[in-house]
């Protein structure tokens, strides 16, 4: 069973963003400095070990609110500003460079097909975020290891990016629910990577399509219309 949707228009509807982000970094922060006053009113009575695994809490608290800040700030200024051409799989190549050292920490390799000649008027920064979001839930999706595809090709109207996974796979409702703030399944996930990659998807006039099936695997498919008056040079090989 395939299962195949469309979402790019979600955040329109996400009133209330900034109070629900509030409250995602007040949380931790409360409990952070709750274990920092335990220590400090009863820490003559408490063992060494006591108070190393109070700290060890405070500080994955405190990471935490940490990342959302940073998941956040990097969709505090969701406009387009910043348009040039762009060679698609030339900017997808460095951007599995940039995630080289988190797939190898995790025992997965990056298979790369690149067809030259895919260029794009789009913001160069966003889409390497967009795509560096999901490659790393790619990633995550696959705790013992394996192989990630990452393909770039171009079709009349549209340069298309693929990335697929054979990770842990997705239900019907799981897919539902990709984009919307804070939904994770990860016990230290912030569910903000792809509501920033639906939202710079939408801004850039691209769509995302999510092909999933659970224990078996996830495709994401990023569709952008085409720029066809690209180098002639670059086109033919
Ligand atoms: P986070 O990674 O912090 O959990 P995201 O917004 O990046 O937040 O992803 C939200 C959720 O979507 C993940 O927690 C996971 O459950 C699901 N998900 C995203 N990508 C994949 C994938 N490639 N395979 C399986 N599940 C995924
Ligand atoms: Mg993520």
């Amino acid at each position: 069973l395939r299962i195949e949707l469309q979402r790019v228009d979600r955040l329109n509807t996400a009133g209330g963003l900034a109070a629900s982000i509030a409250h995602e970094i007040r949380n931790p922060l409360t409990v952070a400095k709750g274990f920092m006053q335990l220590i400090q009113n009863k820490g003559e009575n408490l063992s060494q070990e006591k108070i190393k695994e109070y700290l060890e809490m405070a500080i994955t608290e405190t990471n935490r609110a940490e990342k959302v800040i940073a998941d956040f700030l990097s969709f505090a200024n969701p406009s387009v500003e910043n348009q040039s051409l762009i060679n698609v799989s030339d900017l997808i190549s460095m951007a599995c460079n940039i995630m080289y050292s988190y797939a190898t920490l995790n025992n997965v390799s990056i298979n790369k097909n690149l067809e030259k000649g895919c260029y794009l008027i789009t913001d160069e920064n966003k889409l390497t975020q967009i795509f560096v979001n999901i490659i790393k839930n790619s990633i995550e999706a696959m705790p013992k290891g394996g192989e990630i595809d990452v393909r770039v090709f171009k079709d009349k109207k549209n340069v298309v990016i693929e990335v697929e996974d054979y990770g842990v796979g997705m239900t019907k409702e799981e897919i539902a629910k990709l984009g919307t703030p804070f939904y994770s399944l990860k016990t230290s996930g912030t569910g903000l990577g792809l509501m920033v990659s639906y939202k710079y998807v939408q801004i850039l006039g691209g769509k995302i399509k999510v092909e999933s099936e659970k224990g078996k695997g996830t495709k994401f498919i990023l569709i952008f219309p085409i720029y066809d008056k690209a180098p002639q040079e670059d086109t033919n090989g």
